[in-house]
């Protein structure tokens, strides 16, 4: 089986959010779709593993925000990939509540839709919740919606391990390029710095090697700082 298959598929990415007992938490998707038109259905997949998933399958409501191409590395790091067992996300980033009483993200928003769930299925290592839309609402449309495809191949991310998409680096057949000078790996993301390319979106050119970045420089795909970052042998 050639694992890199599986990257042909193509997909948004979304932050999936939801409310119980006073407390919400959210997370990065990148499986979200639309299910039927009428009634207006969509489908998400969702970790076990994920505090998330509990609060959904507890309140039956979830909703969806539609990421735009520029999603800060910050609010794509503190909701994919950290823990909303160790972190409060919501506290310190802008969200509405929704008519179901579910948290909507509205940072980096394009479009959001607010879900009571119809139906669920256990897929195993995930839940499958399918939800009708009761709202759904378009914040701001100028910068095109993040596609998981752009996110991989601009921003050089990839999926956290408990997305339903994940691939073990080391299993991939094409391997990066021989670099000029050290790589170094994001502990947090798995984000790969290679001196060769630099970071030019944060004017960090070409050639740069990892000892030599600023002190506050931080990782492009999820804000952590430098010494979350380890050298690759
Ligand atoms: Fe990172």
């Amino acid at each position: 089986m050639n694992i890199e298959s599986f990257f042909s598929l193509t997909y948004g990415l979304y932050i999936v959010s939801a409310g119980d007992q006073g407390k919400y938490n959210g997370y990065v998707s990148n499986t979200v779709f639309q299910v039927t038109a009428e009634p207006p259905q969509v489908a998400i997949s969702c970790s076990k593993n994920n505090l998330t998933t509990e609060m959904i399958a507890r309140s039956g409501k979830f909703s969806v925000s539609v990421l735009h191409q520029s999603a800060s590395p910050d609010l794509i790091g503190l909701f994919g990939y950290k823990s909303g067992k160790d972190v409060n996300k919501f506290e310190n980033v802008n969200f509405v509540t929704g008519r179901s009483g579910t948290p909507i993200i509205v940072k980096d928003t394009i479009a959001w839709f607010d879900c009571e769930v119809t139906m669920q299925t256990d897929t195993g290592t995930h839940i499958l919740f399918i939800g009708q839309v009761i709202d759904a609402e378009i914040l701001d449309t100028s910068i095109p919606p993040l596609t998981y495809a752009y996110y991989r191949a601009i921003k050089k991310g990839l999926s956290p391990k408990n997305a339903p998409t994940y691939i073990d680096p080391a299993k991939l057949e094409n391997k990066p390029a021989k670099a000029v000078g050290k790589k170094y790996r994001c502990l947090a993301c798995s984000f790969i710095y290679d001196p060769a390319e630099g970071d030019p979106e944060s004017g960090i050119a070409p050639g740069t090697q990892f000892e030599d970045l600023p002190d506050d420089w931080q990782c492009p795909i999820c804000g952590a700082t430098k010494d979350m970052f380890e050298e690759i042998l």
